[in-house]
């Protein structure tokens, strides 16, 4: 039996001792010990789905909802199906995964955490980045959000609710930005330009 080479096995929150990627690496063991895939081509699955799997993704999604309030209202009501409109799959990891976008407005700010690892929407952001998955973000967001905001230079007015969701295995949230004032003219790719993979998560404004 071949031996795995790299973090197959392993959860993208690096918990290769959770029960889930106990039984997935037994799962992986047995298909190539039965010879029903190699080490090699799971590994090739794996670069494939990372290959197109980006915050451009996310982006775009931003940005098709800014310019387009049908697609917006579905976004919200139904993130799964709304996505897969633009041809996003929320697909492809090992449980079928809930997604939930959440609007900012003005009186709303959201920001998005895994207290009890780093879950996030893979497919529509990439691999999230290390402060997402640090123990200080995923303690303190919760408790003290408007610190940790002022901390990544996002300062909100105190007249703004914050909200923070607490993403799970099952459910992934994605965060839709405010448009920013003066993009009124502005061409959805463009806009798609503006929105960064902090503004998904909900640490910076856009
Ligand atoms: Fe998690």
């Amino acid at each position: 039996m071949s031996v795995p080479t790299r973090s197959r096995g392993q959860r993208e929150d690096g918990h290769p001792d959770s029960r889930l990627a106990r039984r997935q690496r037994r799962l992986e063991e047995l298909l190539e010990a039965a010879g029903v895939v190699t080490g090699a081509e799971l590994d090739a699955i794996l670069d494939r789905y990372l290959a197109t799997a980006k915050p451009a993704n996310g982006a775009r999604v931003v940005a098709r909802a800014w310019v387009d309030e049908g697609f917006r209202h579905r976004l919200l009501a139904d993130g799964n199906a709304a996505v897969a409109e633009l041809g996003f799959s929320m697909g492809g990891g090992i449980q079928p995964q809930l997604l939930r976008v959440v609007e900012n407005t003005p009186r709303l700010h959201n920001v998005v955490v895994c207290t009890l690892c780093s879950c996030y929407p893979l497919a529509l952001l990439g691999p999230s980045p290390s402060w997402y998955r640090s123990e200080a973000y995923r303690s303190r967001v919760v408790r003290r959000p408007r610190e940790v905001l002022e901390e990544f230079g996002l300062h909100l007015p105190g007249h703004v609710e914050v909200r923070v969701w607490d993403a799970s295995a099952e459910t992934r949230y994605m965060v839709v930005p405010r448009r920013p004032a003066g993009t009124e003219g502005m061409a959805e790719d463009a806009l798609a330009g503006l929105v960064t993979r902090r503004g998904l998560i909900g640490t910076a404004a856009v």
